[in-house]
């Protein structure tokens, strides 16, 4: 007999009317790919005793209890309290989601305050559900004959651990194979590629097709159901195929796993090699194609020239052109390109040189602007990344931007 489930949204705003309730579309949507009817959406304020109301009449009519919402750092995040004590469980400070907690403040030059310990403390004996998208770790247990799953709010991190985390951790109540691939792209935002697949998207129900943000990329998952894993492949290949059309080249791969891995795979593919001068990434570009095994009969060599001195001392950036234009600029960019592509006589060079921030910046060149060149085939040619205010954000789209213009370059596209 297929399950029931019961979908707990959390949070007053919900029930001010000031948002609406996407996640359990979302979350509805996601389980009736495994077969498991939902009887009842549930939405509760920000008030422990009400939601353990909630909890107890969804205990008595649904075999699954999911929930959104409440799992921050404030003191109206009650979810984890609240579903724990209802199930008579202790919550137990996780230290591995407590290090991420802390690093993840340190890597943003921010103290975290005491409140936000509060995310690493989840059900004794649960499954922790990672959440690389947000802060909040989500967590899954059974207990009393009942599967419990708890999601954070934000769309933005629901949909993702709804499809990467909890879609998974149910699959033992699949009396069928599903089949998942990632479509990945880069240089189209979120809502832009959600608009461009609306019209195929919509009236899906096998396979589903479910876009999200994934590290300043898009991932589009296609999912499919059928009795064995080859008929619901053969479902998702089409769905494939049509957003191919849609998308063009913004799609880097199907299940390319990153970035790095494909200008890799490219560059062995089509025999050439890169070198690359650093400023404002210092090293990460370099950091993130040397990831990949066996790199070091395609990537050179980098050279991190933070300073203004080490541009023009080992890069050989002229005095002149450093004071025209400054460090930050499209010549700064061009000459660093070019010359590194020299200096480690490779077929391709990057320049990268920006202002990652916090501080710093002018009006003309706020926080966040940065260059990128890529000197190949006897062109040059540069991209200006749009301002941002998070440090890691801009080293991150800098560094992929820089792979996606190599990726351009070796598939032969604009
Ligand atoms: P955070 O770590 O951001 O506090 P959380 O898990 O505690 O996450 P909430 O604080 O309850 O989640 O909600 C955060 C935001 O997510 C809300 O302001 C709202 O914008 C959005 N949100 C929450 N629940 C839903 C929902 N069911 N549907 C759509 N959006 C939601």
């Amino acid at each position: 007999m297929s399950k029931s489930a019961e979908l707990i949204a959390v949070g007053t705003e919900l029930l001010l009317g000031n948002i609406a309730n996407t996640d359990a579309q979302m979350i509805s949507q996601a389980l009736s790919m495994l077969g498991i009817n939902v009887y009842y959406h549930t939405v509760v304020g920000d008030n422990p005793e009400r939601l353990r109301d909630a909890v107890e009449i969804a205990k008595g009519r649904a075999d699954i209890i999911i929930t959104t919402g409440g799992l921050g750092p404030t003191f109206d995040d009650l979810t984890k309290q609240t579903l724990a004590a209802s199930f008579g469980k202790k919550l137990i400070r996780n230290e591995e989601e407590m290090a991420k907690l802390y690093a993840f403040f340190e890597k943003r030059g921010t103290v975290m305050t005491k409140n936000n310990e509060q995310q690493a403390y989840l059900p004794e004996d649960c499954t922790v559900l990672t959440n690389p998208w947000g802060t909040a770790p989500g967590c899954a247990f059974e207990a009393e004959g009942k599967t419990v799953i708890m999601l954070p709010g934000p769309p933005r991190e629901c949909k993702p651990m709804m499809y990467e985390r909890a879609l998974p951790y149910l699959m033992k109540y699949m009396d069928a194979t599903i089949v998942s691939h990632e479509i990945n792209i880069f240089g189209m935002g979120e809502s832009a590629v959600e608009d461009k697949i609306k019209s195929i998207a919509e009236h899906m129900e096998n396979p589903t097709l479910a876009p999200y943000a994934k590290e300043g990329q898009v991932v589009l998952r296609v999912t499919g159901k059928a009795k064995s894993e080859e008929e619901a492949d053969a479902l998702t290949q089409p769905v494939i195929d049509t957003v191919r059309d849609l998308l063009g080249d913004v799609i880097y791969g199907v299940d390319a796993i990153s970035l790095e891995n494909t200008v890799a795979k490219l560059l062995k593919e089509k025999g050439k090699t890169l070198s690359a001068a650093e400023s404002c990434t210092a090293g990460l570009l370099s950091k993130r194609i040397t990831d990949i095994p066996g790199t070091s009969s395609v990537f050179l060599g980098g050279v991190v020239v933070y300073s203004n001195e080490a541009k023009e001392n080992l890069l050989g950036v002229p005095h002149e052109l450093l004071e025209e234009f400054g460090a930050v600029s499209r010549e700064c960019a061009n000459t660093l390109a070019n010359n590194v592509r020299q200096l480690f006589s490779s077929d391709i060079g990057v320049g990268i040189t920006g202002i990652a921030g916090p501080d710093g910046g002018t009006d003309e060149k706020p926080v966040g602007t940065v260059y990128v060149a890529v000197s190949a085939g006897g062109m040059i040619w540069c991209k200006t990344i749009r301002p941002q205010r998070d440090r890691a954000l801009n080293r991150n789209m800098a560094t992929l931007t820089a792979l996606d213009m190599i990726r351009r370059y070796l598939e032969g596209l604009k």
